[in-house]
């Protein structure tokens, strides 16, 4: 085939919370627009090589759109699914604004349109995740406040925290657009936060009270668009063994068939790491591509091969 002519690549990656939020820091706009760079001058550079699609988290943001609600009860609350909307719109402007400079400094800018989109995910009303809210969302709040609020709540290590249910993504709704946007070389943004989640009603949809994790509904997508790497980027060089033991140990290589067994043996806690190596598990084993686990660091090497994890369906 003609390299002039032959599409390129098609490269998916999942920025963590820290793309814009780093440990220890307050969460400052220029903080995060900051932050944002790191990832942004890589990504700007991988435009040449691949197709992009981007996705995030948006935990401290949704955290802190639901702190602003607790201060001012005269304005009425908004549903999670309004929130996780709101920060696929700011988020959604911060790197496609950061991506649009990095490319400028490039001077590739003319060449590539971006495009950021409110995206939603259909959930099934039947996940037993329904029926068991577990992940902790927004602030703590005094044990005495308890009683008074109007949502399930439960005691974390943090203190008590409103908890909601994170059911498993079924379906994309934009996957035809996204599709479309990717055959025009379109650097595609969406499935921020794990993407609004929504149920179907008739011929229509109806959002839920509920969150999506990232990860997977990142793998989702990936299935679902056709992607070729996916990449999970975060603030850790990449998976790890007895994590956070003066034993731990970097896993460079992981087949499908290890990485279901570390995760077995509880090598990856749900609420972080396990995520991230299941969203891996099920992009490898249902289109036998790459996926990779690296530091937001260097998604340059993670993208590669040469750092982070690199999962793959045979070792
Ligand atoms: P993100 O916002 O990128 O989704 P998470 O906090 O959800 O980030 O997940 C990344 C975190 O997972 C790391 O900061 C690390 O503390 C934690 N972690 C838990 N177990 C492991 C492991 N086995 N290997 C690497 N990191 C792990
Ligand atoms: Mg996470």
């Amino acid at each position: 085939m003609n390299p002039v002519t032959a599409p390129k690549p098609v490269l998916l990656v999942a920025l963590g919370g820290n793309a814009l939020i780093r440990k220890g820091q307050k969460g400052t706009i220029q903080e995060q627009f900051e932050n944002l760079r790191v990832p942004m001058r890589q990504i700007a550079r991988l435009t040449e090589s691949f197709r992009i699609v981007i996705t995030h988290g948006n935990g401290p943001q949704v955290g802190n759109l639901m702190l602003q609600q607790e201060c001012c009860p005269e304005v009425p609350r908004l549903p999670l699914e309004i929130l996780v909307a709101q920060t696929q719109g700011q988020i959604g402007y911060m790197i496609e604004s950061t991506l649009d400079s990095e490319l400028m400094a490039l001077g590739i800018v003319t060449q590539k349109c971006l495009v950021s989109l409110i995206s939603y995910v259909v959930v099934d009303p039947k996940d037993p995740a329904f029926a068991d809210p577990s992940k902790p969302v927004g602030p703590v709040y005094p044990e005495e406040a308890v009683p008074t609020l109007p949502f399930p709540v439960k005691k974390t290590p943090k203190g008590y925290r409103r908890v909601v249910a994170s059911p498993k993504p079924v379906t994309i709704v934009e996957q035809r657009e996204i599709r479309r946007l990717i055959a025009m070389d379109f650097v595609v943004i969406c499935c921020g936060g794990g993407g609004i989640p929504v149920v179907r009603e008739g011929r229509g949809f109806c959002g839920v009270d509920a969150v999506i994790d990232k990860d997977l509904a990142s793998a989702k997508l990936a299935r679902q668009v056709g992607i070729d790497i996916f990449c999970i980027v975060t603030d850790v060089p990449g998976v790890f063994l007895d994590y956070g033991s003066p034993e731990q140990r970097l896993l460079s290589r992981l087949c499908v068939r290890e990485a279901e067994t570390y995760l077995a043996q509880g090598h990856f806690p749900e609420g972080s790491m396990g995520p991230k190596v299941e969203a891996a598990i099920e992009f490898v084993r249902a289109t036998g591509k790459r996926a990779a686990i690296g530091s937001i660091d260097d998604i340059t090497g993670t993208v590669a091969g040469t750092s982070g994890t690199q999962i793959t369906l045979e070792s």
